[in-house]
């Protein structure tokens, strides 16, 4: 990889011509049009807070430095911002008047209105830049290594810069963009931001099944998005046809596995509906967002659940009793052991070697109260399983 650095770019040249797209919050293009501020590869803006704006331009005007700016060099005079994007943005949209700082009085002031010599300033200021040449595995080193300020790249923005082409471009304007009015149902089911790539990372990960970088990799060249997008409504619509309620545990699940899985079986919404419900309203449910799963599985992996076990003071009033009547009885205080023929079978476990089971099975309607409590021997209670 080549770098050659650069100290006597000015300001006001990369500004020159500077746009911004007000719409999707970016800066575009400087550098007379020779520099792409927002490549494919860059995540959305992020800067957004004022003060950190601000930041910048006072920065500039104390001769503070404000970082290294790193060019990625894609044509002979052309160039991409690969860092520092944020801040080019930040002084572009000073100079074109987007935002005021304060000045020594504390009044908000804009560049149009500063004292020439504070303007002049600004637009001779020249800043440190790094113009590199690279292969795209050298370049994703080196995503790694310089996003060491501002907020680090998470793992799609990386893999949206590694991958960049039509089929990312296509695909961000689809899953990335705050705009599009379906990010909000979408927002039920999936997690996270669409500006930091959370909803294009669950949609390639539904599709590829996990491999992400694999997909992207072979349908980089792809001109459209058909089976991507395909795919995600598909598992979209799926989800909201069996869950006819949207409940706000459901957002974030696997549900690309659960879709996989489950999806050849046949469900009712009215009778999903009606259980969803139950089990939300019953208080031995700790883990309500197992209940999808343990609804789509035919109810039978409590496991999901994380049923809440007897308290304390039960389980002992339980073994106290039960220790008593084995003792009259000279057998074991485990039932299964005191039917069984081997060497346990009239031993007096310990409390600490026992567990609390549900003499009817939670599942089975069984309730958690001292009446329901049984206390068996550890290899017993782990060898009946279901609770
Ligand atoms: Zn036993």
């Amino acid at each position: 990889m080549k770098t050659i650095l650069k100290t006597t770019i000015t300001i006001k040249e990369i500004c020159n011509g500077f746009v911004y797209n007000e719409l999707e919050g970016k800066g575009l293009f400087g550098l007379s049009g020779k520099l792409t501020i927002q490549p494919e590869y860059q995540r959305n803006y992020i800067y957004a807070e004022e003060n950190r704006e601000a930041g910048v331009i006072e920065s500039v005007l104390k001769e503070y430095p404000i970082g290294l700016i790193y060019f990625n060099k894609v044509g002979k005079d052309t160039f991409e911002v690969l860092d520092g994007q944020q801040r080019v943005t930040s002084l572009g949209r000073f100079i074109t008047d987007k935002f005021a700082i304060k000045d020594e009085n504390g009044m908000p002031q804009i560049f149009g209105n500063m004292a020439k010599d504070k303007q002049n300033k600004i637009l001779e200021t020249k800043l440190l830049i790094y113009e590199c040449e690279g292969t795209e595995s050298q370049i994703k080193e080196w995503f790694k290594t310089i996003n060491i300020a501002g907020v680090p790249l998470n793992n799609q923005e990386l893999l949206n810069a590694v991958y960049s082409g039509p089929f990312v471009t296509k695909a961000k304007e689809e899953f990335s963009n705050s705009q599009n009015a379906n990010i909000q149902k979408w927002s039920a089911y999936v997690s996270g931001s669409a500006n930091r790539q959370k909803f294009l990372e669950c949609a390639l990960d539904w599709v590829s099944k996990g491999n992400i970088g694999d997909y992207m990799s072979k349908h980089r060249k792809d001109k459209n998005i058909d089976e991507l997008k395909k795919y995600f409504n598909t598992v979209i619509d799926w989800i909201s046809s069996v869950f006819t309620d949207v409940e706000s545990e459901m957002c974030g699940l696997e549900w690309g596995r659960l879709y996989e899985e489950h999806h050849t079986k046949k469900f009712n919404p009215a009778k999903v509906s009606a259980e969803v419900r139950k089990l939300y309203g019953d208080f031995f449910v700790k883990d309500k967002k197992g209940i999808f799963e343990y609804i789509l599985g035919g109810n039978n992996d409590t496991k999901l659940l994380n049923i809440r076990i007897f308290d304390e003071p039960t389980k002992r009033a339980v073994y106290e009793k039960q220790t008593r009547e084995a003792e009259t009885k000279k057998k074991s205080n485990c039932s299964l052991c005191a039917v069984g023929h081997d060497a346990n079978k009239d031993k007096i476990w310990s409390f600490g070697e026992m567990e609390a089971d549900h003499v009817s099975a939670w599942s089975k309607g069984g309730a958690t109260s001292t009446k329901n409590c049984e206390m068996l021997c550890r290899t017993h209670n782990r060898a009946k399983g279901n609770r």
